[in-house]
């Protein structure tokens, strides 16, 4: 049977805390791994006696590890928040669509993020600075609720030196922030962009998608041309159980990654 089906066996290797509720793992096959991943993909991943649920790939290939950052927010993201280094952990998968960061190349790269949906774009944004020379400008947004909720934070100033405009957001300042205040969607009016040449990547909660994909949009860049990832309640990530369907799509196969021209007429369904 096929590591889709069953999950391989991975060991936890790394564990860091990112904010008081959300945990990096770094994760090597403890037996035969799964496939390669592309950035933005996901893995169904499995906490032994509790359950299983989907998890972006935070970290960018190539190599047979795993890097994910899970938000506590249930019984098994708490379960894989307090995987200790040693311990096993299932994973199915890769899963879905991918960004296509390389479609920005020779364009003006936008990144926007909100809270964990940094995570999934994390991946696409280390194979771009890898090959920076590529893409013109890339510019990365970043939201969240207040200073100590930025998840990756430790690592802007490498993002920044490796030739991103990185400009950071949150929605309630504390003593000694100097970075902007308020919705990370305001920051997209200031962008220094092309509007006929560039691929934006935005993932974050609903609203904020929303809301970044309409001012991208005010700004000239074609609805074709911005990518959201959706989330929906998935089961089996192989497009039989119907858990995830959105529309015509089920989002474990055609998305998580679609583009706004697809989803416009579909972020009015609401989840149920
Ligand atoms: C494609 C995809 C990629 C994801 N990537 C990540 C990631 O990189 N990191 C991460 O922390 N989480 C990610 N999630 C969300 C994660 O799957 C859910 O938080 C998890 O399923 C909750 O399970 P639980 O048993 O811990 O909590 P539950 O007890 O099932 O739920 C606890 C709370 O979380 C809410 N919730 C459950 N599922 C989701 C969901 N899919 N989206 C939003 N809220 C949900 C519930 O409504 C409830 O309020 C992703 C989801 C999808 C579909």
């Amino acid at each position: 049977m096929s590591l889709q089906a069953i999950p391989a066996r991975y060991r936890v290797a790394s564990s860091r805390a990112e904010t008081h509720d959300t945990v990096t793992l770094g994760l090597e096959p403890a037996g035969p791994p799964v496939a390669a991943h592309r950035p933005g993909q996901f893995t169904m991943l499995y906490a032994f006696g509790v359950g299983e649920v989907p998890i972006s790939i935070s970290g960018a290939p190539p190599g047979p590890g795993l890097v994910q950052t899970i938000r506590s927010v249930g019984a098994v993201t708490r379960a894989l928040c307090a995987a200790a280094p040693g311990q096993l952990i299932g994973v199915r998968g890769p899963f879905g669509t991918d960004w296509g960061v390389g479609d920005a190349a020779g364009q003006d790269l936008v990144v926007v993020a909100g809270g964990i949906g940094l995570a999934p774009l994390r991946g696409a944004l280390l194979t771009a600075l890898a090959t920076r020379e590529r893409y013109r400008r890339i510019t990365v947004l970043i939201g969240a609720r207040s200073p100590d909720e930025l998840v990756f934070a430790d690592e802007v100033g490498a993002w920044r030196n490796g030739g991103a405009d990185v400009q950071v957001s949150v929605d309630r300042a504390a003593a000694g922030w100097r970075g902007h205040v308020g919705f990370v969607t305001q920051l997209i009016d200031r962008v220094d962009v092309d509007p006929a040449a560039t691929l934006a990547l935005v993932c974050g909660p609903e609203v904020m998608m929303r809301l970044a994909a309409r001012a991208l949009c005010a700004r000239g860049v074609a609805p074709g041309s911005i990518r959201l990832s959706l989330e929906r309640n998935m089961r089996c990530g192989t497009a039989e159980c119907g858990h995830c369907q959105l529309g015509p799509l089920l989002l474990c196969r055609d998305g998580p990654v679609v583009s706004y021209q697809q989803a416009a007429p579909l972020l009015t369904v609401k989840e149920l």
